[in-house]
Parts: structure tokens; C-alpha cells; sequence
């Protein structure tokens, strides 16, 4: 069976992620609506705007179903935005969130000054790798279980619990899809440990 993984497309950077899974010879959906999650094996969040997406998921009643569809094994992918949205704690913050994996996480937290930079990281299983981070947020902590893939300046950029992944630089904005393939990889794996 054909693996499809769907991309949040209300808001933010939607349109590159599709373009790396479609390099990553996977099928791919714009997830907008509850129903259009019926299909799909793994959901990547963008990056973008989280307290608009955050928003804009409540309204559409899309965040119940996607902790639905995680909790019957759906892999998730958040990247910045993303990220921030799957998080239990955004510190100094109220906003809608999903709380899928349990990390505490800053937004905007890398200084106005330096808004955007790129930077040489190690990851672990896939080696070096070019990311970027943009207005990025900083994962201050991870809890229990939550195992840390890459660090930049001794903060993690870059972690997994199970089925769910988050980064906090952008690899949908490379040429690069070496991260894209690792995560295809958690969705074909939920699948072949349940068959
Ligand atoms: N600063 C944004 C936020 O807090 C995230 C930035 C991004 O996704 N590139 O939602």
C-alpha cells in the first residue's frame, strides 16, 4: 500500500513541505478539514504563524481529530511553528496547542537581532545537515522519553518521542530531504509493527 502523508495547509510554509515529500515518492494531501485526514499514515505541521494556526485549527475543529488519529497511529512531524504546536508547554503562553509530545519550548528565542541565520548541525543517524531557523523557538526542555537527535548550543533543534517528530530549523527549505526521508521512514514503521 501506497504510503500518503498529508501536510497542515491552513497557514505558514505548507507548500514546500509537499514538494520535499513529493521528491520523497510519497502521496501527498493538503489537510484543511477534518475529513481530509481520513487517508493519510503521517501529518507534517509547517512552519508559519503558530498562534494563527493554532487558531484557525481550533475553528475548524481540526486539532481534536488529529489527536484522534495520532492516538489510533498517525506519525506527526511539526517544524518551528510545527513545533510549537506539538508541544505540552510553550512558555509564557496560553495559545491552542496539540501537546502530543512533552517538551518546553520558547518562542522567538534565538533574538530579534539575529531573526534568521543558518547553521551546520549534526544529526544523529543522518550526519550533518544544513538547517535554518527562522524567528525560531528554543527547546528549553524535554521530558521523559523524549530523545534529543540534534543539539546547537547545547539546545535540542531536532527530537523524537515514537511517532512524533519536531524541529525547530526548516529542512522543507533545502534541497535536502534527508530529514523528510527519516520521517517517512517513522510513518512506514507504525505500520509495519501493526500488520
Ligand atoms: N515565530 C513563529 C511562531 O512563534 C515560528 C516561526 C516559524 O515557523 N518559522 O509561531
Amino acid at each position: 500500500m501506497m504510503t500518503t502523508i498529508g501536510v497542515l495547509a491552513l497557514q505558514g510554509d505548507f507548500r514546500e513541505h509537499i514538494e520535499m515529500l513529493k521528491k520523497c515518492k510519497v502521496n501527498t494531501a493538503e489537510i484543511r478539514l477534518p475529513e481530509d485526514l481520513k487517508d493519510i499514515d503521517g501529518l507534517i505541521i509547517p512552519g508559519g504563524e503558530s498562534t494563527v494556526m493554532g487558531n484557525l485549527m481550533q475553528r475548524h475543529n481540526l486539532g481534536r481529530e488529529i489527536i484522534k488519529k495520532h492516538k489510533s497511529g498517525m506519525a506527526v512531524y511539526g517544524t518551528c511553528a510545527g513545533a510549537i504546536l506539538l508541544a505540552k508547554d510553550i512558555l509564557g503562553s496560553r495559545q491552542p496547542r496539540l501537546n502530543l509530545l512533552d517538551i518546553s519550548i520558547k518562542r522567538n528565542d534565538y533574538g530579534r537581532q539575529i531573526d534568521s541565520f543558518e547553521s551546520e548541525l549534526k544529526i544523529e543517524g543522518i550526519g550533518n545537515f544544513s538547517g535554518i531557523f527562522i524567528r525560531a523557538p528554543v527547546i528549553e526542555k524535554v521530558n521523559k522519553g523524549v530523545k534529543v537527535l540534534s543539539r546547537l548550543n547545547s539546545k535540542p533543534v531536532l527530537v523524537q518521542k515514537e511517532n512524533v517528530l519536531a524541529s525547530t530549523f526548516h529542512p522543507e527549505l533545502t534541497r535536502d530531504k534527508r530529514v523528510h526521508e527519516y520521517f517517512v521512514r517513522l510513518v512506514r514503521k507504525k505500520f509495519m509493527i501493526g500488520v
